[in-house]
């Protein structure tokens, strides 16, 4: 059986990161949509990486939770499993999948604005903020995708076809107002697969799922392993 699982920042806030758009998603009085866009960081790279290095500290601090867990287990079950994530945590791969496209990047890589270089930087808390490049002592950035920027094109290709392909498509934690991850429920369903949400609220999505799980990942995850056996 083919599966593609959507995954969004719900997916890691029961290991203690916050999600965007919940009441716990606000750092200080910043909003992080005004902190997550090149602008921001054109304007006060400080300021931007500040909010990083807080994010890094924390999810540095944080273990991957039993949803992370029961999908990696799913992932040594069903072969042809792809986790398609919007999160930048790394917590999938903590938890041992492998199959794991990330659609936004990843928190731990930055890359060079002068040189272009790309290394993984695991420092937390930096010790210079903003970060220099290792390689030309350049200005780096977090590697992830801001608002406004273009995703990264193979991630993007591997997540259409995995969608594509999926009989069933797993949507676990995401909003879904971000395209054009919160297309590809959309894309699954016209080519046929089942739709399976597990989200404690109401979302775009939910209309046009064949299995609504109302709850928290962790207590869905455990629902999902009865409904696919
Ligand atoms: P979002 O914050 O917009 O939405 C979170 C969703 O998770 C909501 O629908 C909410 O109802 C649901 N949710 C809350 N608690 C949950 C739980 N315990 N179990 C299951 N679902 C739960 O997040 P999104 O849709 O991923 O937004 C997209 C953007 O947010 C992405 O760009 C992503 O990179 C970014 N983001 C990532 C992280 C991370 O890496 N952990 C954290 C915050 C934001
Ligand atoms: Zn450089």
């Amino acid at each position: 059986m083919k599966i593609a699982v959507l995954t969004g920042a719900g997916i890691s806030a029961e290991s203690g990161i916050p999600t965007f758009r919940g009441k716990d998603g606000l750092w200080n009085k910043y909003d992080p949509m005004d902190l997550a866009t090149p602008e921001a960081f054109q304007r006060n790279p400080k300021l931007v990486w500040q909010w990083y290095d807080w994010r890094r500290k924390l999810i540095a601090d944080a273990k991957p939770n039993k949803a992370h867990f029961i999908l990696a287990d799913l992932e040594r079950k069903y072969k042809d499993l792809w986790i398609i994530t919007q999160n930048i945590d790394g917590l999938h791969q903590r938890a041992g999948s492998l199959k794991v496209i990330e659609l936004h990047g990843n928190i731990w890589t930055v890359k060079c604005l002068e040189c272009g270089v790309r290394y993984r930087e695991e420092k937390t808390p930096l010790k210079e903020i903003p970060p220099r490049c290792r390689n030309c002592g350049g200005l780096v950035r977090p590697a992830v995708v801001w608002f406004g920027e273009p995703l990264p094109k193979e991630a993007l290709e591997k997540s259409y076809s995995c969608t594509v392909s999926a009989e069933v498509f797993i949507v676990v934690g995401t909003s879904a107002q971000v395209y054009p991850a919160a297309e590809l429920p959309f894309v699954a369903k016209s080519r046929g697969a089942k739709i399976i949400e597990i989200n404690p609220e109401e979302t775009p999505i939910t209309p046009y799922t064949d299995i609504s799980i109302r709850d928290r990942a962790s207590v869905g995850m455990e629902k999902l392993i009865k409904i696919l056996d």
